[in-house]
């Protein structure tokens, strides 16, 4: 884009007040038009428009002294719309659209944009919530938040998560060295606030099982402070892909509610596995002492391992 007449200049996207894209001013005509470089639907890829209301464009062919577009919708409606931008010169339109311009284009990619980042910052979890949280934002027109809805946008969501995570691990012991690698525990484990990191550990148990444990920093210190802790094993929620066997829920009764103090993704329920779990958990919070260990009865094994190796 170097051919460009760049001003380098950056600004709020003036030309439409409902968004809040940065863009770029590509040439300031003689006739005080601006030309929006934006981004487009795939890496490297970009529109152009003049602000609300106007048509909106794909580079087609650059040379040395000229740009030339073609409109947005050439495929979808057939469309022959055109326009020219003379380097260090004036931008027009040089051939008709069989269609007016909309005016919620740019207001609707600018919707679609932020979703789509919002899936990459991970912050949030589930796509209706990102969705909601968007269409809540009174910069966009009831039109436009009532046109992008969940059927329009959750492929571009899907393929926004895929592309942001590596390839879901094979095995617990693929997701450990994922979780160890900075980049992807940045990503993958961190808390919502940023601060601090759910992961803390991993163990391989006597029986070559493989088990990960999420207790984050500060719950760790919490848990140095609790009397009473209690565990449950979840069975339905829990991967698929990598196998797993449960999720080893740790809790503590913390004024009227009950909070989690941690999870541990176990591939199997066997007494070695349990074995070496709990002996992480000592390593990984050498401070808990809870006067009142309590255990789902479901883990009949567990008693007996317990009151062999009780958490001192
Ligand atoms: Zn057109």
């Amino acid at each position: 884009m170097s051919s460009f007449n760049l001003t380098g200049q950056k600004l709020h996207n003036a030309a439409d007040a409902e968004a809040e894209t940065v863009l770029l001013v590509l040439s300031v005509t003689a006739d005080a038009v601006l030309l929006f470089q934006e981004e487009g639907y795939r890496g490297n890829s970009y529109f152009y428009h003049t602000g609300p209301n106007s048509h909106a464009y794909h580079v087609n062919v650059e040379t040395e002294k000229r740009i030339y577009f073609r409109c947005v919708f050439y495929d979808k409606l057939k469309c022959w719309g055109r326009a020219i931008l003379e380097i260090g010169g004036g931008y027009r339109q040089s051939s008709n659209h069989n269609h007016p311009p909309d005016p919620d284009f740019v207001a609707q990619r600018h919707f679609r944009q932020n979703v789509v980042n919002r899936v990459r910052e991970g912050r949030y979890v589930g796509f209706a919530e990102i969705l909601e949280s968007e269409r809540r934002n009174r910069r966009y027109s009831r039109r436009v938040r009532r046109i992008m809805t969940m059927r329009k946008l959750r492929n571009p969501m899907y393929r926004a998560r895929i592309e942001s995570f590596p390839p879901v691990p094979e095995s617990l012991r693929d997701l450990t060295r994922l979780l160890l690698r900075d980049e992807w525990r940045e990503k993958i484990s961190c808390t919502v606030d940023k601060d601090d990191n759910l992961y803390c550990g991993s163990t391989t148990a006597t029986d070559n099982s493989h088990h990960v444990a999420f207790i984050s920093a500060r719950m760790r210190r919490f848990a140095s402070r609790i009397s009473i802790l209690q565990s449950d094993g979840t069975f339905r929620a829990r991967p698929q892909v990598p196998h797993s066997a449960q999720v080893f829920v740790l809790v503590t009764p913390w004024r009227n509610v009950c909070i989690p103090i941690g999870w541990i993704l176990m591939e199997r329920r066997t007494i070695p596995a349990y074995r070496a779990v709990f002996q992480l958990l000592k390593e990984v919070c050498p401070d808990l002492n809870p006067s009142m260990p309590k255990y789902k009865a479901a883990c009949g094994t567990f008693a007996g391992l317990l009151s062999r190796k009780p958490i001192n």
